[in-house]
Parts: C-alpha cells; structure tokens; sequence
C-alpha cells in the first residue's frame, strides 16, 4: 500500500496560550493583523482581549460571519482587508469563522469574487496571507485542514473548496476558549468529531498516521463528549474534547470525509440543521451498512479498537450517545413530502460519496431517509 503524509501546520496546545498570541505573531514577522471573529467575541468582550493580547499588531476586526458562512461574507471580509492592507489573520471561532478566514486570506491577495471560485472548479490564486487559527468550538479540526466550507445562497449551494494555502500556519488550541460553548454547540461539534474520525478512517483513502489518529480521537470522544455536555466548565472533559477535535481534524484531512458528511450538506441547506448534527444523524446508520457489505473488515476493525464486539454495537453506542447529548435520531418532526425526499436523495450525491468505502446506491439513501422518516 502506498501513501504519504504531509502536516504543515504548527500546534501550540494547551489552557491559557491564547496569551502566546503575541509571540506567535512576532514568528510570522508582519504587523498589520486583522481579527475574524463571531459577533458574540465582540458584545463577550473575548475579541478586545485578544486585541489585547496581540498588543497593537492587529489592526481591523471584521465580525459578520454566519454559521455555514456564506461567500459573500468572505467577498465583504476581503475587501475591509484590501482596504485596511492586512498582512496576516487571526482566526478566532469556530469552524465558521475559521473557513471563512482561509478563503478571504486568499481572496484578498486578488481583486475577484470568491464566487468565481466555489464550486466552478476554477483553481484559486497561488498568493495568501498567513492565518493563526484559533479555534473556539471543539469541532470541525478546521485549524489543521485545507479546507474551506462555504455556502451560497444564490445557488442554494453549500460545499467544499480546498487549497493548499488554506492551511493555517499556526493553531493555537486553547481549550478555555471552549468553556463558553452552549450545550448544543458542544453537542453538535463534539459529534462532528466523532464523524470527522470515524469518516477519515474508513474512507477509501485511509492510511495508517490517519488510522491511529481516528481511533485516538473517536475514543475520547466516546469518554468525554457527554461530560462537556453535561458541564461545561468540566476542565478535563473540555481539554480532551479539544484534544479529540485536533487530532480528527489531522485524521480526516488527507483522507477525506464520506457519506455522513455528503448527506449533510443538503439537510444543512435546506433545513437548517447545524453541520455537526447533521453528520452524526447518519453516522450511525452508515456505521451499520458499511459494515455489512465491506469486503476488507475495516469497520469492523475500527470498532473493534474502540472496544466494541462489532460495528452493531458501536452503532448502538452512538445513538446512545446522541440522545445522551440532545441531538436529533430522525426526521420525522419535518413531515417530508415524497419529493422532498427525492430531492434529498438526488443532493446526497456529493463528491465526498465516492469516499465511502462501499457503493452507496440511491436505494441505500431511500432506505436511510425512509427510516429516519418513519412515525412510530
Ligand atoms: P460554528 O463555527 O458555526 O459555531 C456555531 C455557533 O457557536 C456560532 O453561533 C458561534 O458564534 C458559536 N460559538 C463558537 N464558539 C463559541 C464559544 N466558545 N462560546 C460561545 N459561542 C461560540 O460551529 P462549528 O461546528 O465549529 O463549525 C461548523 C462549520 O464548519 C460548518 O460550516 C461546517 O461545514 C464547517 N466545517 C469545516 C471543516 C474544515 O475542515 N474546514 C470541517 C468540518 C466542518
């Protein structure tokens, strides 16, 4: 078997290193930041102290970014970086804002839309401004990947666009950051974790650095997620969760993600539910399927090295999980119509399908979407 392995992020991990913000600046050598973040950093107060802590080097804050961030933020970002000659980013949030601040590091450096690149196949700009990525949610792995996630409303079109230069070049993981996550944040990007190491594992374009990772992250994910759930201010269970969120992250990245990450995409679009809730609705389903027609026995393994009997089992563990943390089994509260779920069926196939280590046909998606439509 062949493969490689290329990680060219730099981590800096731990509670409290947001205040080695400054030093890590001084590494990359520019002034002139600007600071993404969410809306909510600057009413909490958390984006003046950041500010703060850079000590005059980050000099514009852009904060209008969505969840599921959308392409003409990232146009409207760019451009208050053009205005301001940012030099470099710092990224502070989740997922979200994180993507967000890849594509406009790119898009800034040129005078185009970033529409003219989502989705259309088009190659982006080789020139990018270095981003620090600092994430807030325990989640996505965002820090560690080259990918950016972006929506457009326009087109009713939420997908992937990947660029070498969309890795960071700094994470910086501080697990406080998370400690003001709500419950159903926690809950929603912990099960993005899980799917992320789950997917990166049994995708067909595994090998064996990511494998190790998967089984690391999708661990404590089983141990920990529902205690930072429960309380969230639980300092072990917040750390590891954090711990878990990087190293899936540096699972899924060469490997990619499969089919409970394509099945989402259209249930995000189209009704609403938040990503990581998304992914983990099928995760379970796909667990079992994919065990039953693999010809290699890698789900298998997989569970198996997470200390269950058998795909079933870890299966069942997961929707455990899920009801544990407040998250949705089923669809059945949406009332789809026939149609609707043709339309779900026809959207599923994404890319990110033929990463799935069995063939999922559209009777496999009939039956997934009949069972979670199914009223008791
Ligand atoms: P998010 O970034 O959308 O954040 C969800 C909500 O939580 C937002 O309202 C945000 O303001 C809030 N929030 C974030 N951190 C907080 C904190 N510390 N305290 C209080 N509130 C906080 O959620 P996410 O799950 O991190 O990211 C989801 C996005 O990332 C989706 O668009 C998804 O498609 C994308 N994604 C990207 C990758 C990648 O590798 N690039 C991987 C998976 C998912």
């Amino acid at each position: 078997m062949d493969w490689n392995y290329q990680q060219p992020v730099k981590i800096i991990f731990g509670n409290g290193k947001i205040s080695a913000l400054k030093e890590v600046i001084a590494e990359l050598g520019e002034t002139d930041g600007i600071l993404i973040c969410s809306r909510s950093f600057r009413k909490s107060g958390l984006a003046d102290k950041v500010i703060a802590e850079a000590d005059g080097l980050l000099t514009a804050v852009y904060s209008d970014v969505s969840p599921n961030p959308e392409v003409s933020e990232v146009d409207a970002c760019a451009e208050l970086m053009r205005a301001k000659g940012s030099k470099f980013v710092v990224a502070l949030g989740g997922g979200s804002v994180m993507d967000l601040a890849k594509a406009a590091a790119t898009i800034a450096t040129v005078d185009e839309s970033i529409r003219f690149y989502h989705g259309t196949g088009e190659a982006l700009p080789e020139t990018f401004l270095p981003l620090i990525a600092v994430p807030t949610t325990s989640g996505t792995g965002s820090e560690v990947t080259s990918v950016a996630v972006l929506s457009d409303h326009a087109t009713g079109k939420k997908a992937p666009i990947f660029s070498p230069n969309f890795f960071p070049a700094y994470a910086v993981v501080d697990p406080e950051l998370t400690y003001t996550c709500p419950p159903t944040v926690t809950a929603c990007s912990g099960i993005d974790v899980l799917c992320q190491a789950i997917e990166g594992y049994w995708s067909v374009n595994h090998q064996p650095i990511c494998d190790a990772l998967a089984i690391h992250a999708a661990k404590l994910v089983f141990e920990y997620l529902q205690l930072a759930y429960t309380n969230p201010y639980d300092t072990t269970a917040r750390e590891k969760m954090a711990e878990a969120s990087l190293i899936a992250g540096l699972a899924f990245a060469l490997p990619k993600t499969t089919s409970s990450h394509a099945v989402s995409y259209p249930l995000t679009n189209l009704y609403g539910i938040p990503h990581g809730e998304a992914c983990g609705l099928t995760i379970d389903y796909f667990a079992k399927v994919n065990a039953q027609l693999e010809t290699d026995g890698r789900v298998t393994a997989f569970a198996k090295a997470l200390g269950f009997a058998d795909a079933a089992a870890m299966a069942e563990a997961i929707t455990a999980l899920k009801k544990q943390i407040g998250l949705r089994r089923d669809l059945t509260d949406l009332n789809l119509s026939d149609a609707q779920i043709d339309e779900l069926v026809q959207l599923s196939h994404h890319p990110n399908l033929d990463n799935n280590p069995v063939k999922i046909t559209d009777d496999i998606l009939y039956d997934l979407f009949g069972t979670l439509t199914k009223k008791d």
